[in-house]
Parts: structure tokens; sequence; C-alpha cells
């Protein structure tokens, strides 16, 4: 920005100097005050878990659900994660709002399987800032020891721009992570810049096909061809499939036509407080074929 500034400045006169300085400088307060109030949320218990389900498309059973940070924010309502995600990352609370993420949703599964025959998983999503540091694996392993959450119950969502580097540190991490029993996900498959071949080089165990593609299946024919693709690739190399952001009985009935293991999305239930997930899960329970 402040580049950009001295450039209309330079070339567009004085004025428009003082303008990009002047708006330059009120982003940046505005980003430093989203940043502050972040890291009082934090502290102040004003961050939430919200769960969404995640069903079985071949039984229609609930298999899991996955973990979506909200803000409640005194004053301005629930804010979705499009709105403070990105400053968590650049300010680096991502890593310290990330483990308290992780603490709650496997808190959560712990006391849901406590009480089923079938357990359920949890997964939750993991920013590249995350992986920067080593910390993260025995975070994981003391959260996990901590809320009683088996390492199977755990998965982890990474997106395929994590895999871009290639570093031996993510590397490493993730073989440690999977070595301890949890799995990994490669969130909004699709729509990163990765090459295909991380899928043989990490130990991911199910993409999870981005809301784009299975959005375009009602009437958008390369989109459809695209999620068979995506699906004949799971397939071939023997990983699970989750559907995104699956809205219509139509996208559904052709996901499960064509083996995709399990499917997310508004079809099935949004994301909801934990309160109101129990309730769900409670009804469940109750009639499972409903
Ligand atoms: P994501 O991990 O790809 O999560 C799926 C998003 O799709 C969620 O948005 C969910 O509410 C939305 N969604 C689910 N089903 C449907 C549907 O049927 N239709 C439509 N239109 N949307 C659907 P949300 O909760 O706003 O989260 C946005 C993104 O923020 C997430 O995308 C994830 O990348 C990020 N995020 C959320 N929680 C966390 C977190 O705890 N840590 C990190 N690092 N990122 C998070
Ligand atoms: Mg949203
Ligand atoms: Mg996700
Ligand atoms: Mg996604």
């Amino acid at each position: 920005f402040a580049d950009a500034a001295m450039y209309h400045g330079k070339h567009a006169g004085r004025n428009n100097f003082q303008f990009y300085a002047r708006e330059f400088t009120a982003r940046s307060l505005e980003r430093m005050d989203k940043e502050l109030a972040l890291r009082k949320a934090l502290k102040n218990g004003e961050l939430e878990v919200y769960y969404q389900p995640q069903i079985d498309l071949q039984t229609g059973l609930l298999i899991g659900a996955e973990a979506l940070l909200r803000w409640r924010r005194p004053g301005l309502g629930l804010i979705e994660p499009d709105d403070f995600i990105r400053i968590a990352e650049e300010s680096g609370l991502i890593v310290e709002i990330g483990e308290w993420v992780l603490s709650v949703a496997c808190g959560a599964v712990a006391r849901w399987n406590a009480r089923r025959s079938r357990p359920l998983k949890i997964a939750v999503n993991l920013s590249p800032r995350q992986f920067v540091r080593n910390e993260l694996v025995d975070a994981v392993a003391r959260i996990l020891a901590d809320t009683g959450c088996k390492p199977a119950w755990l998965d982890l969502e990474i997106t395929e721009n994590l895999l871009l580097e290639d570093s031996e540190r993510t590397v490493s991490m993730l073989a440690a992570l999977d070595a301890m029993g949890a799995s990994i996900s490669i969130d909004d498959f699709g729509t990163g810049y990765s090459a295909l071949s991380y899928l043989h080089r990490f130990p991911v165990s199910r993409i999870k096909i981005d809301r784009t593609f299975v959005d375009g299946i009602d009437g958008q024919a390369e989109k459809s061809e695209l999620v068979k693709a995506m699906l004949s690739i799971a397939a071939a190399l023997n990983l699970g499939s989750v559907a995104e952001g699956v809205e219509t009985a139509q996208q559904a009935a052709y996901l499960k036509q064509r083996g995709c293991r399990a499917a997310q999305g508004y079809l099935f239930g949004r994301p909801m407080p934990l309160a109101d997930f129990e309730n769900f899960l409670n009804k469940q329970t109750a009639s499972p074929a409903s």
C-alpha cells in the first residue's frame, strides 16, 4: 500500500498522494483495531465453534461434523470467518485461535462419543500459518490427551496451498500427525495451485470437493464432469471423498451415484451452535431412519 501510495503520488500529483496516504492510514488503523478486538475476543470468550453435520452418502448416517469458527461481537452480532480469518492469519493470532478451536472441538467429540457405539469424527480447519512452527504437533497431542479425544476421531483439514511449498517441515509435521492417528483431508479440493502428485507424497486420507464444483451439478455440464473426474481420482488413489456445499437432493443423488462417500451442506444441516447440534444428534439417535 505504501508503495502504491508513493507511485500514485509521483505520477498523479500531491493531492492524490495525500488522498492515498490518508486512505492507507485509515485502513491500517482499521486493521489494527480489528486485530486488537480479536485478541480481546479470544480472551473474553466471544469466539464460538459451530458444528456442521457430515453425512455418509451411501447409508444416510451422520458420521461427523466440521468445526467452524464464529465471532459473536458485542453490538455487531455474529461474524463469519471470511470477515476475520485473514486478519487472524496475518497477525499470527490464528495459531492461538486455532489451538482453542481444536481443544473445544476435540472436547465436544469426546463427550458425544462417550455415549455412542458408532463414533463421530470432528473435522478442524488448520491454517498454513499453524505449520510455520513445529509446536502444532505437540499441541495436537496435548489437546487429544487433555480432552480424551481419540486421534482417530480427529480429521485435520488443510488446503492445497499449504502443500505448494512442499517444505521439509510441513512434510514431517503431516507425517507426525498421521502417525499419531489423526486423518488429513484436503479442503476446497480443485481450487488450489498444487500439482496432483502431492496426493501420493503426503499422508492424505480424503478430499473435500469444493462447493463451487458441487453447485454446478444442477445444470453446468463441465462442472459435473469435473466432479466426476475428482471422484475417479479419489477412487483410484483409495482416498475418501466429501462433497461440500450440497444444497439440493439432485446434487446428493448425483454424488451418491458416482461413489462420493460423504456430504456436507445446507441440505443436511447448516453450521449450528453446540446446543443445536446436540439436539440434532439426539434426534438422529432417536430415529436413525429419518
Ligand atoms: P471451509 O472449511 O471450506 O468451510 C465450509 C464453508 O462452507 C463454511 O463457511 C460453511 O458454512 C459453508 N457451507 C457449508 N455448507 C454450505 C452450503 O450448502 N451452501 C453454502 N453456500 N455454504 C455452505 P464458513 O463457516 O463461513 O467458513 C468459511 C471458511 O473459513 C472455511 O471454509 C474455512 O476455510 C475458514 N474457517 C472456518 N473456521 C475456521 C477455523 O477454525 N480455522 C481456520 N484456520 N479456518 C477456519
Ligand atoms: Mg460463510
Ligand atoms: Mg473446511
Ligand atoms: Mg471448503
